[in-house]
């Protein structure tokens, strides 16, 4: 079967000395543009109450001193920067007017390239008058991809990266296969399948958290136009990239895991913003939930098994952890309790694995398609992730 995907690919990129001065400086005069624009639609707002986009007015753009500093993008930088402030400023409408991006530590760090599409010939790329940059091309594009966005971006540490989004039409494999598993995301460990496997949660962000408190303080409390707050700043931006690195190396890892393994996946449609906002007081189970980056690996898992020819069916959230995966019956328990003990049919289970099962069975009733679940036995009796089925009475539940 033939189907219209949106991919995006990351390419790092190798300035020249010179080159990574002229393009730092791009950002830096991109970056007034932009406040200048967001100035503008600001004033508009105030005084109009209504405002359009500024791409589409072009007679407010002929200003002297707006031009001074727009003359000096090149063509394939100037619509980019425009767009990119009425992406910002429309976005953020609705919660307020945004704040101008500061250009002491540079908050702006992404170049939209829009006219003239950039070549990647061999391991160069060519973009409007600019020499060739050197890149790394670690995987080609597809032939026949449709670019619609590029952007040439700085990240903390300091290192270039060309990124790509593209659609392309690609050929899913038929899948007719039946494999299906609940995956339960937690603080303790990282995911719990209904087969009974848990994979530890890496907790990443614990290594460096002391540091990066003590960079924030620093910022807080010193000006930013000094050395020491620019030295902080760096040092908190390295950690933070590094951090992020190690988080989706991860999530590539274990997300490709169980789409080779699995037809079907079933998970927890999470709300993880308003997680995060319920958990305000509880400082330590909202570093855990930031560092767990569970949204971004749902989505891996989503695209991975979108081109793989699988499913990933999200269920309702709902007292998944309280609910008997035996009998369905309500066993209220606080976030401490780690296992799952049914007064009513006596199952006793680890508690993530009990959610996990909870899962797979309102994903089995959402998806009709798959009638027969393969991980179907819950061991009575057994706290166990790794069933042994030698000793325990087997108990075979049917998906309604
Ligand atoms: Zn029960």
């Amino acid at each position: 079967m033939q189907r219209l995907i949106y991919r995006s690919a990351k390419f790092r990129v190798y300035p020249s000395k010179q080159q990574d001065a002229h393009l730092r400086h791009l950002l830096e005069v991109g970056c007034t543009v932009h406040n200048l624009c967001l100035y503008r639609l600001r004033k508009q707002l105030a005084r109009d109450k209504c405002v359009l986009p500024l791409e589409n007015s072009k007679r407010w753009s002929k200003k002297k001193h707006f031009q001074q500093y727009y003359q000096q993008l090149p063509t394939w930088f100037q619509t980019g920067v425009i767009r990119a402030a009425d992406r910002q400023f429309f976005a953020t409408l609705r919660d307020g007017v945004p704040h101008f991006r500061p250009k002491v530590p540079t908050r702006y760090h992404s170049i939209d390239i829009s006219a003239g599409f950039p070549i990647i010939g061999g391991k160069r790329l060519y973009i409007g008058a600019f020499d060739g940059l050197r890149i790394k091309p670690h995987r080609p594009l597809p032939k026949d991809c449709q670019i619609y966005q590029q952007t040439l971006s700085l990240d903390g540490s300091g290192r270039w990266f060309y990124l790509v989004r593209y659609s392309t039409v690609i050929d899913i494999p038929e899948n007719t296969g039946t494999a299906a598993v609940g995956v339960d995301v937690g603080c303790r460990t990282y995911v719990t399948l209904s087969t009974g496997e848990a994979f530890e949660h890496p907790h990443f962000g614990n290594s460096v958290r002391e540091r990066m408190h003590a960079l924030h303080r620093v910022l807080k409390h010193s000006s930013p136009d000094s050395a020491r707050y620019r030295v902080a700043d760096i040092e908190l931006q390295r950690i933070v990239t590094r951090l992020k690195d190690r988080q989706k190396n991860f999530m590539h890892q274990l997300s490709r895991q169980l789409v080779d393994r699995f037809d079907v996946i079933c998970v927890e449609d999470l709300d993880v913003k308003r997680m995060l906002q319920k958990t305000r007081t509880n400082s330590k189970l909202f570093d855990t939930i930031l560092d767990s980056q569970w949204s971004t690996f749902i989505s891996m898992l989503t695209y991975k098994a979108e081109s793989a020819g699988k499913k990933v069916i999200r269920v309702p959230a709902y007292h998944t952890s309280n609910l008997c995966s035996g009998c369905g019956a309500m066993v209220e328990k606080t976030l401490s309790d780690r296992t799952h003990v049914c007064p009513h049919c006596g199952l006793i289970l680890d508690r993530d694995h009990n959610a996990a099962l909870n899962i797979l069975k309102r994903g089995t009733r959402q998806d009709t398609a798959v009638s027969e679940v393969v991980p179907t036995t819950v061991h009575r009796n057994a706290i166990s992730s790794a069933p042994d089925s030698t000793t325990t009475t087997e108990v075979t539940h049917r998906s309604k």
